[in-house]
């Protein structure tokens, strides 16, 4: 077995940063042995500038909206860039295909080995059946009225089983429900069977409206479904924050990724902590 040996500047274990004393060794297919003292490192020591690391986990990422990049003014707000992303004129394929290539390139040249990778179409297939990098495909569902959520379900399990059929995909396929204020409780029923023994993923309290809508049925959320002319009379205000009017609907999952959190408060995450100790002592 021939093994290969590695120090640079600093060494990060994954708990730790070690100083330039210390060598990682693995062995001819990649697999580290361990971590050893210099002095006890022997000879034919490879030396790098920088940082050794493991490989970085992209846990949230739209690869196939990577075309989409600078296309979309900042600084607006999130429902008027919702209302961007949904309302942009149609690309040229391959102009989107070429697009997730240079951004998978891109990924590779920062590092990372692995991507949880929000799907709402089956345009990245071809990119991933490359398998350069490990991806764990979350199909996106969204559909905010209630009379639309067969429709929106049979779209994306569509997509799930075009998915399924990629290599590895039996346990790296999930379906995520978009966002709370846009999943209707109808559709929540319809993909909550599939988080079983998997990890699911959800846009959380990204802004501050999203409770607003949810404790008082106020806010700019309203506006946007104006906005998209969406009659939302349906909805009831739950009288709690976001996210926990929705948690006990992900409670089939393994883990769950909670992306943003920007407005998250401290007794929504005490809320959350309790909840998952309970789901794990069942
Ligand atoms: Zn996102």
């Amino acid at each position: 077995m021939s093994y290969q040996k590695f120090k640079a500047d600093y060494l990060f274990d994954g708990y730790q940063i070690l100083n330039h004393q210390y060598v990682l060794i693995i062995d001819g297919k990649g697999k580290i042995i361990e971590i050893v003292d210099e002095k006890n490192a022997g000879d034919d020591i490879q030396i790098f500038n920088g940082i050794l690391s493991p490989g970085f986990i992209n846990c949230h990422c739209h690869l196939e909206l990577s075309h989409m990049k600078n296309l979309i003014p900042e600084k607006t707000g999130l429902v008027d860039f919702v209302f961007g992303v949904v309302t942009q004129r149609h690309f040229p394929e391959e102009e989107i295909l070429d697009a997730i290539k240079n951004a998978e390139d891109e990924m590779i040249t920062n590092g990372i080995v692995a991507v949880g990778d929000i799907c709402n179409n089956t345009l990245t297939i071809s990119q991933k059946l490359k398998q350069r990098l490990v991806y764990y495909n979350f199909i996106e569902v969204s559909g905010w009225l209630p009379q639309i959520a067969q429709t929106r379900f049979n779209r994306s399990k569509e997509y799930y089983d075009a998915f399924s059929r990629l290599p590895t995909s039996d346990f790296r396929l999930c379906f995520a429900p978009h966002a709370p204020y846009s999943v209707s409780d109808e559709l929540w029923k319809l993909i909550a069977p599939f988080f079983k023994n998997k990890t699911t993923t959800i846009h959380n309290q990204e802004t501050i409206f999203e409770d607003d809508l949810f404790i008082h049925r106020s806010g700019d959320f309203t506006r946007m479904y104006e906005k998209m002319n969406i009659d939302f009379s349906f909805f009831k205000p739950t009288g709690k924050s976001s996210v926990q009017s929705y948690a006990d609907k992900l409670s089939n999952a393994k883990q769950v990724i909670f992306v943003h959190n920007t407005f998250i408060k401290e007794n929504d995450i005490e809320f959350l902590n309790i909840q998952s100790l309970q789901n794990n002592q069942q």
